[in-house]
């Protein structure tokens, strides 16, 4: 029997083919110009390396706690009571932001269930509520990328059980205003909604403070965790903050999964949480307007508030036909339809150096036009 028959159903309702196609084209690049990795281009800081090192060595090896390591969860729960002040707010330590957005989603999210969420979108979001049965209901951002809470009110419906927000964006850097974020967050609460909060690059907003939807909902899951903030992206910390018996059942859910966080991560992570970073965000904000104002001219940009991405609107062509271009010119950047049911914009991580980021501006400026 072909061993191809034994895929699951579940399996095949979602695709990696646009990110595989992706990963093909860079593997022929010999040293690309590379703008399409989601993650920081500087290295851990060297205090936190030493503490997983140190963690290592002194034999922290083993399991972990089901919820975290109390040096980390305790210390995170500290910082949740103080920016929160509910009563009912619990965290636990998940397997990377993904592992916890996965439990999320695992433990909440019925067969059926319909979950709304913005276009554009992390990939992860569709491919994760197809593995739980989820129906995606994605509602279009575009051309602004703001959030308009009368669309989100009429896409409600008796099946929606949950709404994913994520701010900043990833992949259009953009920032939800206070006011669209607090009219979901209320809607979602009125509605008696699940929503979630996918907080990962918190750390790095440019032009105001970062917003949390639990400031404006006491139910909101937040979902956060350290790979974008410490560039520890290869370890695997996130954690999750939330109503008690919801934290609860998603740790039932940890146990049969996951099982914990790496405990040595976990070590390193609570001393990353004493790291001051904001030199790094400040020069992802030099970085961001490095790339801004060399593509100003060029293209059609949303300003994005944070995160480190930038998502310009297509100058031609589609977004497979754009890339290729890109890549011929040893630049790589990834086509927004991985991200978007549209075929209008493309992705630039500005993670990089700025001497990459030069180049790759200089490659922007010249595909801009078709020859
Ligand atoms: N959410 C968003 C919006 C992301 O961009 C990413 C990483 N690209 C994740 C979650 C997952 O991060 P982690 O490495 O912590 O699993």
């Amino acid at each position: 029997m072909p061993t191809e028959n034994w895929i699951s159903e579940r399996s095949k309702r979602f695709d990696a083919s646009g990110i595989r196609r992706m990963f093909d084209l860079a593997a022929k690049l010999e040293n690309p110009i590379n703008l399409s990795i989601g993650q920081p281009d500087f290295d851990v800081p060297e205090l936190v390396r030493n503490e997983l090192v140190a963690a290592v060595q002194d034999g922290k090896n083993g399991y972990s706690l089901t919820q975290g390591m109390p040096v980390l969860r305790e210390k995170l729960q500290a910082e949740v009571d103080q920016d929160f002040g509910h009563d009912d707010r619990k965290v636990f330590v998940s397997s990377g932001t993904s592992g916890g957005l996965f439990l999320t989603v695992l433990s909440m999210v019925n067969p059926g269930d319909e979950v709304i969420y913005f276009d554009p979108f992390f990939v992860m979001y569709p491919a994760m509520l197809e593995m739980a049965g989820g129906v995606g209901v994605p509602i279009m951002t575009a051309p602004d990328f703001k959030i308009d809470v009368e669309k989100v009110a009429a896409a409600i419906t008796d099946k929606t059980k949950m709404i994913i927000l994520n701010s900043p964006s990833n992949p259009t850097g953009v920032c939800p205003s206070e006011a669209e974020i607090k009219a979901v967050a209320e809607l979602a609460y009125e509605r008696g909604i699940c929503l979630v909060s996918d907080e990962i690059y918190s750390k790095f907003t440019y032009d105001q403070p970062h917003v949390s939807a639990a400031k404006f909902n006491p139910d909101t899951i937040v979902i956060d965790g350290f790979s974008k903030s410490y560039a520890m992206t290869g370890w695997r910390v996130g954690y999750v903050h939330g109503p008690s018996v919801l934290i609860q059942n998603m740790l039932k859910f940890q146990q049969y999964t996951f099982v914990c966080a790496p405990q040595p991560a976990q070590w390193a992570a609570a001393v990353a949480m004493d790291t001051d970073i904001s030199h790094f965000v400040d020069q992802y904000r030099g970085k961001r307007d490095r790339v801004l104002d060399g593509l100003k001219n060029h293209y059609e940009i949303v300003k994005p508030g944070g995160a480190f991405y930038i998502f310009p609107k297509l100058p031609w062509g589609t977004g497979d036909e754009f890339v290729d271009e890109a890549v011929k010119n040893n630049l790589m950047v990834i086509p927004g339809k991985i991200f978007s049911a549209d075929d209008t914009h493309f992705r630039i991580s500005y993670a990089a150096a700025d001497e990459v980021l030069d180049k790759g501006i200089e490659v922007l400026q010249k595909i801009a036009r078709r020859s």
